[in-house]
């Protein structure tokens, strides 16, 4: 298909895991620093019990897949990471009601959806130094490369040069993950406002935040799978 399969869906939560595993300490030590030292951890294991549950059921839809993907997420990870990507999930699968392949634009509505429930359940806004500063700069890019693939900008290109399908998903993604790698390292200057880093006020200043560096993590993992 040229689409992001279910199967393919399932492939990017078990990369998400190997890599969010490999990362743990990484992400623990950035949580140490204005948090609790414990996003790697809480990451790990609600992964790995989405691992578990993709063993153990068969999923007729995106959301069904994704539904359980953020009830396992909210069930197993304590902290704040659980119900904000758990929500992130169930939003994402709700707004796909009985899909099962997502294409590009269909990808990006589904990505939305999921993060205007981050941003809903965290009640954040870009610049606040969460994992909402990796997400919008990420849908972002997303959009815009999108845009530009449908509407090249030279008459030149023509017809002949449109990017669709396969090639088109995975360019998006692509521009998706490197704005949310970006956006990532943007975080290291602010100053928190909400969660536990900004118990510490000015003292976040100058740290990178755990959440992120694992929504980064989650984009690279996506990449992957479409590369
Ligand atoms: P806890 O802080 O409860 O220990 P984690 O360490 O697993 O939970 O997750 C912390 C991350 O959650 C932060 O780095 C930040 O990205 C994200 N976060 C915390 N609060 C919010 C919020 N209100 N809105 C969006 N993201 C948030
Ligand atoms: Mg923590
Ligand atoms: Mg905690």
């Amino acid at each position: 298909s040229q689409n992001l399969t279910l199967a393919e869906l399932g492939t990017w939560l078990r990369r998400a895991s190997t890599l969010l595993a490999e990362a743990s300490g990484h992400l623990n030590e950035l949580d140490a620093a204005i948090g609790d030292a414990d996003h790697g951890s809480n990451m790990r294991r609600g992964f790995a019990a989405v691992e578990a549950a993709l063993d153990a059921g068969e999923f007729p839809d995106v959301a069904a897949l994704m539904k359980k993907v953020g009830m396992t997420l909210v069930s197993s990870v304590g902290g704040a990471s659980g119900p904000l990507y758990g929500t992130f999930f169930l939003r994402l699968g709700t707004s796909q009601a009985g899909e099962t392949e997502l294409g590009a634009d269909a990808l990006l509505a589904a990505l939305e959806a999921g993060v205007e429930g981050i941003a809903q359940r965290g009640r954040a806004v870009a610049g606040e130094k969460t994992m909402l500063d990796a997400w919008l700069p990420a849908l972002e890019a997303y959009r815009e490369e999108l845009d530009d693939l449908e509407s090249p900008a030279s008459p030149a290109e023509g017809t002949d040069a449109l990017v669709t399908g396969r090639r088109a998903l995975a360019a998006a993604v692509d521009a998706g993950a490197r704005a949310a790698a970006e956006g990532r390292d943007a975080t290291e200057p602010l100053q928190a406002s909400k969660g536990r880093a900004s118990y510490l006020g000015e003292r976040s200043i100058g740290h990178i935040d755990p959440g992120a560096a694992s929504t980064a993590i989650l984009w690279q993992a996506l990449r992957e799978v479409l590369a």
